[in-house]
Formats: structure tokens, sequence, C-alpha cells
């Protein structure tokens, strides 16, 4: 099997958030919803295959937005991937979910569904809206009950970063398959929630101390990796692993890649 390399595809802007800390919306820099044309899809996808048969590489996708599933385009894309025997996972919102839609997303080949939660109740829908932390924590098991695995992603700044620890508890209650965390890139009206080096490096030993006492308790949510020269825990997700390795496809619109990244996949 060769190894993977990993492409995440934004397909549209559409979305039914406006979270604080979105880099499509903030300073309103979004001022009309750009979506990707099926011509461009098609054309998208047969670039990330010939880049990876050239590279001698297994190609993996990450369909995001905005919300993937708003693209009127959406499961035609699907069914592309699975003529082409492509494994992916969305990256999307919990709100159009249904077991339904999970059944179609699993026949299709879907491996994972991340959802996003950015702290507890108060300060989740806060950043995205209300009713959206209640919503994400109940699709948890839609999702799995599909047969696809849930990822629960955190982006940790310093407006939410005292709630990750109680958080954890929340997902780990939650079953979710995975959790994983990376730490916010100020790009709109967010700027002033940076964290100190210290605070965050107490925050990766905090959850290491936790991710230790779950597994040996028998939790079955994996979430971090140890970093081999700091000893110290690296989220499990993709996004984090790749941090500093990202290329970009002159040739491929709306499409960042990372090498290795599918070492991530779980
Ligand atoms: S859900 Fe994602 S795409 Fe939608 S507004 Fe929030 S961060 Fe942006």
């Amino acid at each position: 099997m060769k190894p993977y390399f990993a492409f995440q595809w934004h397909i549209t802007d559409d979305c039914d958030q406006r979270c604080q800390h979105c880099y499509i919306f903030s300073e309103n820099a979004c001022r009309q919803i750009d979506s990707m044309d099926w011509e461009q899809m098609e054309e998208t996808f047969a670039n990330c295959l010939d880049f990876c048969q050239v590279h001698s590489r297994s190609p993996y996708f990450y369909i995001t937005g905005g919300d993937p599933i708003l693209h009127p385009d959406f499961w035609r894309l699907l069914e592309l991937m699975k003529e082409n025997a492509v494994p992916f996972t969305i990256l999307g919102n919990p709100f159009h979910l249904t077991d339904e839609v999970c059944a179609r997303l699993k026949a299709l080949g879907c491996e994972k569904y991340q959802l996003s939660l950015d702290g507890l109740r108060e300060t989740h829908d806060w950043f995205r809206k209300p009713g959206s932390f209640d919503i994400t924590l109940e699709k948890i098991q839609t999702i799995k009950k599909a047969g696809i695995k849930a990822v629960i992603m955190t982006t940790v700044s310093g407006t939410n970063i005292d709630k990750i620890p109680a958080l954890i508890d929340t997902v780990v209650e939650h079953e979710a398959d995975v959790f994983a965390f990376s730490r916010y890139c100020p790009t709109s009206g967010e700027k002033d929630v940076g964290i100190e080096p210290m605070r965050y490096r107490q925050l990766l030993a905090d959850c290491d101390r936790k991710f230790k006492a779950y597994k040996a308790a028998g939790c079955r949510t994996a979430g971090w990796r140890t970093c081999s020269r700091t000893g110290l825990p690296m989220c499990g997700c993709v996004r984090w692993s790749a941090t500093g390795s990202t290329h970009s496809l002159r040739s491929v619109q709306n499409v960042s890649c990372w090498p290795g990244a599918g070492a991530a996949r779980q």
C-alpha cells in the first residue's frame, strides 16, 4: 500500500453558522458565498489523482467548507469518490445529519465525520450559535450508529483554554471516537486571545495526564500523540500533525495538501 497524501478540500463557503473565529467570514471578507462548480470539482479531483499517481501516493480527502453538505453537488462528489475508491472524511456541521444522511455517507465510503466543539455549552454557543453545543453532542451517536467514526475537534484560544479539560470529559462521556485540538491563529475580530507559551504547555501537560488516566481506565476515545522530541502529547488530528508542512498545488484550487497526513488516519 502506498503512503497516503491528504487533501483538505473546501468546496463551498456556505454554512449555517457564523463563528467568531471563522477565517471565511472574518472582517466581512466573504461578501458573497462562493462555491466550486461541478466542472471545477471534476478537474480538481482529477488533478489530485494525477498528483498522487506522479508521486506514488494514495489519495485521501478531507472534504469541508463551509458546511460541505450544503453544496448542491455534494452527493455527486461523494459518488465520484466511491467510483474511484478514494477514502474520505467530512469536516462539517451537525445540523443536517440524520440516520438516513449518515447511512448514505457510509455507503459512499465516508470513514470519519468531524464536528467542532469550542468549549462547554455557554462558550461554544457564543462562538457558534445557540443550540449548536447540544446538537453537536447529540449527533455523535447518529454518526457512530451508521458505522462512521465521530471526531470532535476543538480550536483552542485564550477564550476557551480554561474549558478544555472539562470539554474532554464531556466528549469522552458522549463516546466520540477521537478528540483533537489545535491552536487558534487569529484571523478576525477575535485577535486579542493569544495564549502565552507556558500556558499552552500547561494545557498539553494537563491533557496528557487526562489521556493517560482515561487510557488506564479503558476509555475508547482516542486523543493525542506524544511528540518523540519533547515527550509532550500531540493532538491526533491531521491538522495538528501536519503543522509546518502545508503545501499547495498551483493547479488545484481550494485544496490544501499534507504529505504524510495519512499517518493520522484513525
Ligand atoms: S462552521 Fe466552520 S465554516 Fe461555518 S462559520 Fe463556523 S468556522 Fe466558519
